[in-house]
């Protein structure tokens, strides 16, 4: 069975972990460096960008996690995941100076909150490139991926914004694919971590 790591420092792991484990999936909670070994991917769930990222640095996961990816990894972030991913982040709040650090796995801008505030967040359906029928989506004070680089494939859109990405063995969606029933999303990441789906 593939072993995948759920960053677990804050935020919507724990339903990442039991559709990885319905899966089939070994799933270990990521919190320390070493808690990455023997493992072949990663989610970084949705929460809280911002405090995500303050604990990777008590944690000192920044360059784990690149060497991580450096070394075959896969890697999939969901919402604040995402935003963790991306090489540039639009909309981080002024106590920040207006930047956020990233980890720059993904050549993409992601714009924070870019569909509204909290009351914002909505459910549609996805038109995704690969999969046959449309994706249940939820979008909670969702980013949208505002710049996509060359190597950086759009595999859905939702107002104009591409909200699913892929390049190579890192996948990123502004949405919670975990907080719905459909497993196709998950599905497409174990393959990509058993290196079973092509590289772009
Ligand atoms: N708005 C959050 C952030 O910027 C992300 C929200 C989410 O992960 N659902 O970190």
């Amino acid at each position: 069975a593939p072993r995948v790591g759920v960053l677990a420092l804050q935020g919507a792991f724990r339903e990442h972990r039991h559709r990885l484990e319905s899966l089939g999936a070994r799933v270990t909670e990521v919190r320390l460096p070493t808690d990455l070994a023997g493992l072949g991917g990663l989610i970084l769930p949705g929460g809280e960008s911002t405090t995500m990222a303050r604990l990777m640095d008590e944690y000192d996961l920044w360059d784990p996690m690149r060497d991580f990816h450096a070394s075959g990894g896969a890697l999939w972030g969901t919402c604040a995941g995402a935003i963790l991913l991306a090489r540039e982040v639009e909309g981080a709040p002024p106590q920040f100076g207006g930047r956020q650090r990233s980890l720059g796995l993904l050549d993409l801008t992601v714009r924070r909150n870019a569909f509204g505030r909290q009351v914002d967040s909505f459910q549609t359906s996805l038109d995704v490139r690969g999969l046959g029928a449309p994706f249940p989506a939820v979008f909670i004070r969702a980013p949208a991926f505002t710049g996509v680089g060359e190597g950086t494939a759009v595999l859905a859109t939702h107002a104009g914004a591409a909200v699913l990405a892929r390049q190579g063995r890192v996948l990123a969606s502004a949405f919670h694919p975990e907080l719905t029933g459909d497993a196709r999303l998950h599905r497409l990441f174990l393959g990509l971590v058993q290196e079973a789906v092509p590289a772009l």
